[in-house]
């Protein structure tokens, strides 16, 4: 206890004598923002309205339930994607919302097929694995070959040509998304480059219970496409310490992966029609395909309830803002980015009249704010502090110094101000694209405050009297 005590003094000594010092080394100034031209006062009883009505109401996580536990996973192709699409309209519908309806896009069509990953020599062992989206499948037979591992793209290009005839291991550990999912993206076409005759990637997490994450690949159109898999940390790490040993095991990797003809999707769109300029809209969105395991409840099943069940509280609220909010679910994000791109196309004479577009696809964890896109006017990031004010009850006022989404990029890229929901992200990556994303990780009361998060800012950008931007 004594030594706690002195403990406590001497920090608050510590503390004291710091908050004394004259200023030392300058810190980095941040860009002075204009004065807000937004008033939050007359919006403080309409955002606690939405907040109290988002976390009494059980529809978001009954609707989440009904997409992740009836319909399940959902990859662009499957009939899975379409009935759920089928059913997001008849609901949509049922709620009352304006303007309900699909808008048509051709998506890629990848099947995963049968596919396993064992080691031969010098113990005969299987591995856990998943197939990487958009991968070659291999012979019937399968591809038998030694492994080597590497654990940068620095170190494959060193060895170069000792790679000939062998399947590459990418044993990278997890530094951040951004940066690990390279050997996820790039991998397959690095090795090929030096006559490796597949490739097998660590996850990108940076935990694993032998979960292999699944996730997009491209190929370079310049190097033979070789086979391409996700293994876990655990096999990554096992097959390291054997190659590292002089082991030279040899696998036998087998998996029936190829594309379809392209298949029939859309988009799902349902808004709330803006009572005075119809014609300004405010997007908010998720996408609605996920990958082929699990259930796609974080990503991105969720992040499509909170878009919808933010237009149908507004609407139940009797909450009609000045400016249309229109939700938007996405098809096809995971492995082609039709759908985004689609809107893009179809939308391209009213760009100019989008006011914001939201992207929720982080998960649906609690809410921390918004991260608004590093290119929006600092008028827009002004007034988007000011309006996240009124988020301050429920911690979800922090407004990032970048954001966006992968959907709303192509618009973004013609003009269009862009931002995330953003969430806590500490367990995202977890689960993210394995079986293990399913409804059990999404904790209902989280998900209801990215409802009143999205809810709140939605209805205040539509409704000002004033410019947002
Ligand atoms: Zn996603």
């Amino acid at each position: 206890m004594r030594f706690l005590q002195l403990l406590v003094l001497l920090f608050t000594f510590i503390c004291s004598a710091q908050a004394q010092q004259p200023p030392g080394t300058p810190t980095p100034t941040p860009i002075p923002l204009p004065s807000p031209t937004v008033k939050i006062d007359p919006y403080r009883a309409a955002a606690a309205r939405i907040i109290g009505a988002a976390l009494t109401s059980d529809r978001a996580y009954s609707r989440l339930a009904h997409l992740t536990d009836h319909i399940g996973h959902r990859l662009s192709g499957s009939q899975n994607l379409e009935r759920a699409i089928e059913w997001a309209i008849t609901e949509m519908k049922r709620d009352g919302l304006d303007n309900v309806r699909t808008e048509k896009v051709m998506v890629p069509h990848w099947v995963r097929g049968e596919e396993s990953l064992e080691m031969l020599t010098p113990v005969a062992r299987k591995l856990q694995m998943m197939g990487l989206g958009n991968s070659v499948g291999t012979p019937a037979e399968g591809i038998t070959a030694e492994v080597i591992a590497v654990r940068s793209f620095a170190e494959l290009d060193r060895l170069g040509e000792q790679v000939r005839g062998k399947i590459v291991v990418y044993n990278v550990p997890f530094s951040s998304y951004g940066a690990t999912v390279a050997y996820r993206l790039q991998g397959a076409s690095r090795a090929a480059r030096y006559g490796a005759v597949a490739a097998l990637v660590r996850s990108i997490t940076p935990v694993s219970l032998q979960t292999p994450h699944t996730g997009a690949m491209n190929y370079d159109q310049n190097q033979p496409k070789i086979p391409v898999a996700a293994v876990t940390i655990e096999v990554a790490e096992f097959l390291q310490r054997m190659s590292d040993r002089g082991d030279r095991p040899r696998l036998r990797l087998r998996m029936d992966a190829k594309f379809l003809p392209d298949a029939e999707s859309a988009n799902v769109i349902a808004e709330i029609k803006g009572s005075e300029r119809p014609d300004e809209v405010v997007v908010i969105s998720g996408h609605y395909d996920s990958w082929d395991v699990g259930q796609g409840a974080h990503d991105d099943g969720g992040g499509c309830i909170v878009a919808w069940e933010t237009v149908r509280l507004l609407k139940e609220l009797g909450l009609r803002p000045r400016r249309t909010i229109r939700a938007v679910l996405y098809t096809n994000e995971e492995n082609g980015l039709r759908g985004g791109n689609a809107y893009r196309d179809a939308h391209r004479a009213e760009l100019a009249k989008h006011i914001l577009a939201i992207e929720s696809d982080s998960g649906v964890y609690r809410p921390e704010g918004f991260g608004l896109a590093a290119t929006a006017p600092l008028q827009a990031r002004a007034n988007m502090q000011e309006i996240a004010k009124l988020l301050s009850g429920i911690g979800a006022d922090g407004i990032a110094a970048t954001g966006g989404g992968a959907d709303i990029g192509p618009i973004m890229r013609e003009g269009v101000v862009g931002a995330s929901l953003d969430v806590d992200g500490t367990h995202y990556f977890d689960i993210h694209h394995t079986p293990a994303d399913t409804l059990d990780k999404v904790n209902p009361r989280e998900l209801a405050l990215c409802v009143a998060t999205m809810a709140v800012m939605a209805y205040v950008v539509a409704d000002l009297p004033e410019s947002f931007r």
